[in-house]
């Protein structure tokens, strides 16, 4: 089993203001509580693999975080990244990045064809799927209408969802260009798209398969003449931010119940997959559709990492330090 790579990104703050209050200190790659007057608060201390402060691009995030799962997902591995943290933590801002500082998703669609490039040994087939898990449904990003897609098993697939349209790409800008017409889809119809895109889940996927060129000369027992086959997930989860603070019943409510549920099953996967050895037991990966899709590419030898980006204003301690322990119990 491969260790996770437990990574924490505070934004900057939105504020102008000096810090007055209680506030977050980071040193190296520790995160610790401390009060106005600068003083630690004690038990409220975090060390992680990385800990990214304010200043950090998303370019050393993508260096020292996902570059390795990308460059071994090119190489056959399975890989998964996820972004976790409260609404406007800075989620989307590390996936998506901005026009200066491009994000996780195109650096490693960048990556990825830049890699294949320089594997003049191998023939490469890459497909791309886009979706979204809003309520417990599957929307397909790439499909225009939002229709509910189901989850399949079987022998020869595995797990996976029927009907989900997969694009043959070839070059990096055919993907960046289908993501942003999957940004539109998502936003079709809706008044709010803010407020959706922060409860639903969103995995974009990518399928590399590979095979040697002339595969029947006369190595052809060699292992790389086999046929690779490996599939990354980069997720942008829902926002981790609790109920009561979204407030509202009825709609609200329930996408938080779907949310909250979602992401607390993927914590326990997630913390099963992290406690390796024999006594490790059931993994609950069935427990929800995000699990379940994501299963094929998250345990076993698949490379993951998470990281969990926080908010460094006082009105947030409290969610922030539901963020940091969730990531403590994910090392
Ligand atoms: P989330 O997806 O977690 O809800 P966003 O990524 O939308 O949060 O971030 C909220 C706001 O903060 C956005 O305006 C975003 O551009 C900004 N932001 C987040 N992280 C950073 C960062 N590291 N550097 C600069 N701006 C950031
Ligand atoms: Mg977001």
């Amino acid at each position: 089993m491969e260790k996770i790579c437990v990574a924490v990104r505070v934004r900057p703050s939105a504020n102008e203001e000096s810090v007055i209050g209680s506030h977050w200190n980071v040193e190296s790659n520790r995160i610790s509580l401390h009060k106005s007057d600068g003083t630690p608060i004690s038990g409220i201390s975090f060390a992680f693999d990385h800990l990214f402060d304010q200043e950090c691009s998303n370019a050393k995030v993508y260096e020292l975080l996902t570059k390795d799962i990308i460059h071994a997902a090119v190489e056959g591995f399975n890989g998964t990244a996820f972004a976790y943290g409260q609404t406007s933590s800075g989620k989307t801002f590390t996936m998506n990045g901005s026009e200066n500082d491009p994000g996780i998703i195109n650096r490693a669609v960048r990556d990825i064809f830049a890699k294949i490039q320089l594997t003049s040994d191998r023939e490469f087939l890459i497909r791309v799927s886009y979706m979204e898990i809003y309520n417990e449904d599957i929307n397909d990003l790439f499909a225009v209408e939002g229709q509910k897609l189901h989850i399949h098993e079987s022998l020869e697939r595995g797990v996976y969802v029927a009907g989900l349209r997969e694009e043959i790409v070839n070059s990096a800008d055919q993907v960046l260009n289908l993501i942003q017409l999957g940004e539109v889809n998502r936003h079709f119809g809706e008044t709010n798209m803010n407020a959706r895109s922060s409860r639903s889940h969103t995995i974009f996927r990518m399928v590399i398969e590979s095979k040697a060129k002339d595969s029947n000369s006369s190595n052809s027992s060699s292992p790389d003449d086999a046929i690779r086959v490996s599939v990354l997930n980069l997720v942008d989860l829902a926002g981790s931010e609790r109920i009561a603070k979204t407030g509202a019943g009825g709609v609200r409510l329930k996408e938080g119940k779907h949310i909250n549920k979602s992401l607390m099953v993927l914590g326990n996967v997630i913390n099963k997959l992290s406690e390796g050895g024999k006594q490790r037991g059931h993994i609950p990966y069935r427990d929800s559709k995000l699990t379940r899709i994501l299963q094929p590419a998250l345990g076993g030898n698949a490379k993951t990492s998470i990281i969990c980006t926080v908010a460094p204003e006082e009105v947030h301690i409290e969610e922030t330090k539901g963020t940091l322990q969730f990531a403590s119990r994910a090392k």
